[in-house]
């Protein structure tokens, strides 16, 4: 049982005031949540204030119900894991992991036996003699979870761990994350900038803006049902497009634009073809069109010709409204006149 709560919590630095603005959390049990946001939104401050390696302005921390505000970080129930390993070079793998265990004084037998075991969750049993400078960077990240697991937190705390590793590595290393959280059943707390991080590892979801939460939600909830054009506009690869209209916005998602006239009601938009970029497994086309720039991703059409001065379409049943704050609304009744009256103008 381990949950974490943060109440109205308050960050300021001497030279950066308002960093965190009154945070309101509650991380589950077993949970693996995620704080998603930009650089410098206040990710790292607020998961350091819980690591107890920060003290808040203001407001009170909380973990399985006992306020730890003022206590000290080997007083809380958390192991962190941070982007930079923090290994010691001269020592093996197992050596790294054991070391806290030698410093806590647990007898050899019963360290050995519980190094044994980290090492076997994060697949490393085999690479044990091993000095980090002999090992890749997600090995190296490997060993830092496992000199984590050793501790056996309640709370795992983790700011962004893979930074640091190449794309095909961050890949497999989503995958051995998750696993992880799934065999130890425990709270993860996991800070990042990527929300494919966020999207593919995360239970739930908290997204970040300025020093406040704009939305907390499943992945599902935050990509589906964007409480924001902020939220709408972070989330997605591209992440989706954000048109003003009279008295407020309108978003749609890359891959719900048609690039020939749909069955289903839709907006045609005026739109020139400015570049496209093939993945492989999907095109992204980016237009000019009286809305605004628009991007919209297709299965991959390698050698379809796209013609420069074309028309694009918004299906009406892909488009989500906001206010002119940002806000979401549902969508009016005249949403077709007005988006129509917008390309006219
Ligand atoms: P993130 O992890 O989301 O990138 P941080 O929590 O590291 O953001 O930083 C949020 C803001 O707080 C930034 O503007 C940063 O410059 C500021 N900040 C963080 N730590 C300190 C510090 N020790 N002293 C002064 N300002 C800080
Ligand atoms: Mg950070």
């Amino acid at each position: 049982m381990s949950t974490v709560q943060v109440e109205r919590l308050v960050k300021d630095f001497d030279d950066a005031t308002h960093v965190l603005k009154g945070i309101d959390l509650t991380v589950r049990d077993g949970s693996f949540t995620i704080l998603l946001g930009p650089s410098g939104c206040g990710k790292s401050t607020l998961l350091r204030i819980v690591a107890g390696l920060e003290r808040p302005t203001a407001g009170r921390v909380l973990i399985d119900g006992v306020d730890v505000t003022d206590a000290e970080p080997s007083e809380r129930q958390v192991a962190m894991v941070f982007q930079n390993y923090a290994l010691y070079p001269h020592m093996s793998a197992f050596e790294n992991v054991e070391y806290g265990l030698k410093v806590k004084r647990v007898p050899k037998a019963e360290r050995r036996e519980m190094v044994e075991h980290a090492l076997e969750l994060v697949d490393l049993a085999d690479q044990a003699k091993k000095r980090p400078s002999e090992m890749s960077g997600g090995q190296r990240q490997r060993v830092a979870l496992a000199r984590a697991i050793v501790k056996r937190p309640g709370v795992y705390l983790m700011d962004e761990p893979l930074s640091n590793l190449d794309a095909k590595l961050r890949g497999q290393m989503r995958e051995s994350i998750s696993r992880l959280h799934d065999e130890l059943g425990s709270t993860f707390l996991y800070v990042t900038h990527d929300q494919v991080e966020a999207m593919s590892m995360g239970t739930d979801i908290v997204l970040l803006h300025e020093g406040s939460i704009a939305q907390e939600g499943t992945p599902r909830e935050i990509y589906q049902e964007p409480a924001s054009t902020y939220a709408a506009g972070f989330i997605g690869a591209p992440p989706a497009n954000v048109l003003g209209i009279e008295d407020g916005f309108i978003a749609v998602r890359p891959e719900y634009i048609a690039l020939t006239e749909p069955e289903v009601p839709a907006v045609a938009l005026p739109a020139t073809l400015t570049a496209r970029e093939q993945l492989g497994d999907s095109t992204i086309h980016s237009f000019a069109t009286p809305l605004g720039d628009v991007r919209a991703k297709t299965p991959c059409l390698w050698d379809a010709e796209c013609a420069a001065n074309t028309r694009i379409f918004l299906p009406l049943s892909a488009l989500m409204c906001f206010d002119a704050q940002g806000k979401r609304v549902a969508p009016p009744e005249n949403l077709e006149r007005l988006v129509r009256a917008r390309v006219a103008a």
